[in-house]
């Protein structure tokens, strides 16, 4: 079995979008408020469609239910990540997710969300939330009881190529003008801790403080264990970026030729920048696919760059 399954995404509108994703990615949908496009998904609310081949027009999910072999026979009840653009024109609300214990308890049996990002790109300057400076479960309380804001949030710098794992319980949000690729669970639950204020419609967006509070990690990783810059890395490899229990995520930037080998239950690619050919099939910026498992050696030439993830191959929750 050696397949490449070409993705046809679900694009998002979000109040804080705007109209990148069709305009410099060339996705297919309309309005100005476009803010995530679902590159890689297989989730409910954005279940991808293979684009071409034999399996055109199988969403995702059918192809993992119907053909596991693809994917390695892993023991997950579903595809167990989501690879999103996110195209932030305004500065997105800071939340937290919880893990998966506390997920399968409180939401439905749904999945827990860590979640990675890589920055595609940014303004000179630019910074986002990550983290924040409560000491204490007692001092976080009380920050957040007297909305000091300011004082809580960890604020930090962001350039080009930095690459931030977001672990559950870390409070996170990215702000205006930032574009990121995203490799997370296959999850959708999101708690709300602040919104700076802002009204919609003439009124604040629901938070979800007691939740929140339930799972923010006290106190926060240090900045240099969720942050790193990919600034040259070699070029025509796949280099590993992170490895945990629920992904590795590569990136790869190929000038000229690059050879890699597909070993794993399936490889997931985003093509970021640029443009090229995988085993002659030709793909530029904004493309998803995925080898299929038992993929073999695969052939990228061009000049382009990707992000790419899996998961550990035993795949037991
Ligand atoms: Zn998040």
């Amino acid at each position: 079995m050696r397949e490449i399954l070409f993705l046809t995404p679900v694009c998002m509108h979000n109040i804080w979008g705007g109209s990148k994703l069709r305009e410099e990615f060339g996705y297919q949908v309309e309005g100005n408020d476009v803010g995530e496009c679902w590159g890689i998904s297989a989730h409910p609310e954005g279940d991808g469609t293979v684009r071409d081949g034999i399996y055109k027009g199988k969403k995702l999910s059918e192809m993992w239910r119907e053909h596991p072999e693809m994917f390695g026979n892993l023991q997950y009840d579903r595809y167990p990540l989501l690879t999103k653009i996110i195209d932030a024109q305004d500065d997105l609300s800071i939340q937290v997710h919880p893990d998966d214990a506390y997920a399968m308890e409180k939401e439905n049996g749904s999945l827990g969300k860590t979640e990675c990002w890589y920055i595609m790109d940014c303004p000179e300057g630019a910074t986002l939330v990550i983290g924040h400076n409560a000491r204490t479960e007692e001092e976080l309380k009380t920050m957040v009881a007297e909305g000091k804001w300011k004082e809580l949030i960890r604020e930090v710098p962001i350039h080009r190529g930095d690459f931030i794992q977001i672990d559950p319980g870390t409070v996170h949000a990215i702000k205006a003008h930032t574009l990121i690729l995203e490799t997370q669970q296959n999850s959708a639950i999101t708690y709300r801790l602040y919104d700076y204020g802002r009204l919609q419609n003439g009124k604040e967006r629901e938070l979800h403080i007691d939740k929140s509070l339930d799972v923010i990690t006290v106190p926060a990783k240090g900045m240099e264990d969720c942050m790193k810059s990919t600034d040259s890395l070699p070029e025509n490899r796949l280099n590993l970026m992170y490895a945990c229990e629920k992904y590795n995520v590569f990136k790869l930037d190929v000038r000229g030729s690059a050879s890699l080998k597909q070993e794993y239950p399936f490889l997931a690619a985003s093509v970021l920048e640029g443009a090229g050919y995988v085993d002659g099939k030709a793909v530029h910026k904004g493309d998803h696919f995925i080898l299929s498992a038992g993929y073999g050696n695969a052939n990228l030439t061009g000049d382009m760059s990707l992000i790419l993830s899996t998961v550990a191959g035993a795949g037991n929750r």
